[in-house]
């Protein structure tokens, strides 16, 4: 028996114990995913339980994608460039720090018949899920990106490695006022989930035609995708990245194709029950 956790703080809503343990069953592997509730002070403690015999690796959430890359022992390449990790590998006695974020990302874009390709992409947030979002629009050669963040100084540092890495990408911290010529805009705050679910994190009105990706995936149905849809915009939930990234985590952990089919299965079942429960309580 092996245990793979989810380490964040809170972790009230994942939908990815649903998901990875009806992969595993699929699989014929008797592995568990289990929720690992982690404060802040305890990030520390809680890695260092990975290099434990029955742990076959994790996944790392809200907010420990970026701080987590400090206590593992190397990092994929792709995780070095974005600079946050939510995936941790156990090869040999080593643990490495993995994004399927960025693959999730793009994949859930091409699912939909959306080509990023020169693209004046607008990202709300600057933390881990924003990282991969912005090195994904960047590697799919988005022509120009606006960051805008509660924290400017969190957006700035962002700008400045992605800048690093993509000098021929136009970037900007903070103006509002770029928002009328976007047409791909992605919601990477949990504004918008349980507690927050009547929020919305748009600070202006959407641009019409533009499409609209909300990575939070709970509602189904956030308030930014109900106003976006109003204004006429495309809009991406972010079931799609969520059962991507969480494939592509399996095949990193159990080396076995991910049994795709089921996820998407599982997850949406354990959507319904949630949002349900959520309304319901
Ligand atoms: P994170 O590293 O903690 O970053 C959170 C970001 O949201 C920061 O930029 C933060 O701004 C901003 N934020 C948080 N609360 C806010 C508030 N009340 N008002 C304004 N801004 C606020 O978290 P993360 O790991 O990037 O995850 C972010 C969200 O993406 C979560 O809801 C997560 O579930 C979702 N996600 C979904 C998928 C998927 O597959 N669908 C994948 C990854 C993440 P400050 O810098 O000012 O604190």
């Amino acid at each position: 028996m092996k245990q793979v956790f989810l380490l964040g703080d809170p972790l009230g809503h994942s939908l990815s114990p649903a998901m990875q343990n009806a992969a595993f069953r699929a699989a014929g592997l008797d592995w568990e995913y289990v929720l690992y509730e982690t404060p802040r002070e305890e990030l520390r403690a809680a890695v260092a339980r990975l290099r434990a015999e029955d742990c076959a690796g994790a996944n790392v959430t809200i907010p420990h994608k970026e701080a987590v890359v400090e206590w593992l022992d190397d990092l994929s390449d792709g995780a070095r460039r974005i600079g946050a990790v939510n995936t941790i590998v156990k090869r040999g006695d080593k643990l490495i720090g993995e994004n399927t974020d960025l693959y999730g990302f793009l994949q859930s874009l091409r699912d939909a018949d959306v080509d990023p390709r020169g693209a004046r992409g607008v990202i709300l947030g600057a933390g881990g899920a924003a990282h991969a979002v912005a090195f994904a629009l960047a590697e799919a050669e988005a022509s120009s990106l606006v960051i805008l963040n509660r924290t400017e100084s969190r957006a700035r540092s962002l700008a400045v490695v992605l800048g690093k890495h993509h000098p021929q990408l136009e970037i900007t911290v903070n103006r509002n006022g770029a928002l009328g010529r976007a047409n791909l805009i992605v919601n990477t705050t949990p504004i918008g989930m349980p507690p927050r679910e009547d929020q919305s994190p748009m600070p202006g009105t959407f641009p019409r035609g533009a499409v609209v990706f909300d990575l939070v995936y709970l509602p189904a149905q956030t308030r930014f995708l109900r106003d976006a849809e109003r204004a006429g915009a495309r809009t991406i939930g972010g079931i799609g990245m969520l059962v991507h990234q969480g494939a592509a985590a399996f095949e990193l952990w159990t080396g076995r194709d991910a049994p795709t089919q089921v996820m998407v299965e599982a997850t949406e079942a354990a959507l319904r029950e949630t949002e349900h429960a959520t309304r319901y309580p």
